[in-house]
């Protein structure tokens, strides 16, 4: 017990981490015999619900076939399968996957590819990139330089941290004005811009409307900039469509996805380009190529998960299963916005977000959620729901029940 180090908390102060023995759908089984219903799917990872039986098979039979094999030279069916697949299910001539091991990482790729794009061109100065405010892109040195400066902990590592520039959406005419004016001012020094589409997730479950990524098309093709997507939280029908950037009918020119990728069971992400920014690293020169290769990347186990997975999606429709998770909790959720402290409450496909002015005691709160036998851990100042796209309806009613009670009792 002592020897693990856990993430996101100050360990002397926080409740030791709950024991589990076991997961099924969406039951969380402690060792201590309690059960709890998921309401958050594992960061929103397990969209099939945990211990689904196709993915078994995969994982049984790929681990008998050929757990892994470096990519490096080799090439095996599972990630070329994948990638062609998933070449196929994204928007655009979003054809070219690169695999990586973690968001994170996805994310850092996407950010050297960029770079580069401009590099191997002979283009030397666009290495910068607009992020915005509420942003979350992982926990590594490049991302939390392009997180919301309060996550990314901008403040305890500067000087460490690349500055890069942090703007607000443009969720009007008028912001995007301004976005407008100050493109013209330095683009000459910027790669691209990165946002995660529709919605910002670990940053405070903030939305935005598809209008505001047309508008950031829109600036991207006018000071001939690279479109990045994000795509790790609201990929794989999060959002109530397979792909957040298919609602809004805009083509990136990079996206990361990740997270639902496996089906929540093993760590994959990819960097998916399109054919103009792989155009760039096309060339006789070797200097030209993406010097980039993480050992596990493409791993044939996590690959063999990611298209069982992605029978799934094909076989059971997910994206309509989100919809109608959605609608349940708006009507079940909307209950909240009565009660004292609630500033907001928000659905968007499967997710779910009550938004209090302040939560004083986020650890006390928690521990309110697992009393109530439910798994739901809020961050900041909102509570959220991002289930199984598979739980059952009065599981999910279970869930927003308890949201409702705890933050009835008043203890945030
Ligand atoms: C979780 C997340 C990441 C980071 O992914 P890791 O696998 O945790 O490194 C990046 N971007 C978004 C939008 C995320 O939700």
């Amino acid at each position: 017990m002592n020897a693990i180090w856990m993430p996101y908390r100050q360990m002397k102060t926080a409740a030791p981490p709950l024991a589990v023995a076991m997961t099924d759908g969406s039951r969380i089984f402690l060792k201590d015999g309690r059960v709890l219903i998921d309401g958050i799917a594992s960061w929103w990872t397990a969209v099939h619900g945990y211990n689904h039986a196709h993915i078994e098979a995969a994982l049984i039979h790929q681990a008998k076939t050929m757990p892994h094999i470096m990519l490096g030279g080799l090439l095996h069916e599972q990630a070329a399968k994948l990638a062609t697949r998933l070449a196929a299910l994204l928007p655009g001539d979003l054809n070219r996957v690169f695999f990586s091991e973690s968001g994170s990482v996805a994310v850092e790729v996407a950010m050297k590819m960029a770079v580069q794009y401009w590099l191997n061109q002979g283009v030397r100065k666009r290495t910068k990139f607009i992020a915005f405010k509420g942003g979350y892109h992982g926990d590594t040195f490049a991302t939390m330089a392009v997180c919301d400066p309060e996550e990314g902990m901008h403040s305890l590592f500067s000087g460490t941290l690349a500055e890069q520039f942090i703007c607000e959406l443009p969720r009007d005419g008028e912001s995007e004005d301004a976005l407008d004016r100050f493109l013209g001012d330095y683009a000459g020094e910027i790669a691209g811009i990165i946002v995660e589409p529709l919605v910002q997730g670990a940053g405070g479950m903030l939305f935005h409307d598809e209008q505001t990524l047309q508008r950031l098309r829109k600036l991207a093709d006018k000071h001939d900039l690279l479109l990045i997507f994000d795509e790790i939280f609201t990929g794989f029908g999060r959002t109530g469509v397979m792909f957040a950037s298919q609602a809004a009918e805009v083509v990136p020119d990079i996206m990361t996805i990740g997270k639902a990728l496996s089906g929540g069971v093993l760590p994959l992400a990819a960097t998916v380009a399109s054919e103009k920014v792989f155009a760039a690293f096309w060339s006789d020169d070797p200097l030209h190529a993406l010097m980039h290769g993480p050992t596990f990347m493409g791993n044939a186990m996590a690959c063999a998960a990611a298209n069982a997975s992605l029978d799934l999606f094909e076989t059971e429709n997910r994206v309509l299963a989100a919809n109608e998770i959605g609608k349940q909790m708006s009507q079940e959720l909307g209950r909240c916005l009565s009660l004292p402290g609630v500033v907001d409450v928000r659905v968007r496909g499967a997710i779910g977000v009550v938004e209090l002015e302040k939560i004083a005691d986020l650890e006390g709160l928690r521990q309110r959620f697992v009393a109530e036998g439910v798994w739901i851990r809020p961050l900041r100042n909102v509570v959220y729901l991002t289930p199984a796209l598979t739980i059952a309806e009065n599981d999910l009613s279970r869930l927003t029940e308890a949201v409702e009670k705890v933050l009835k009792s008043g203890v945030a």
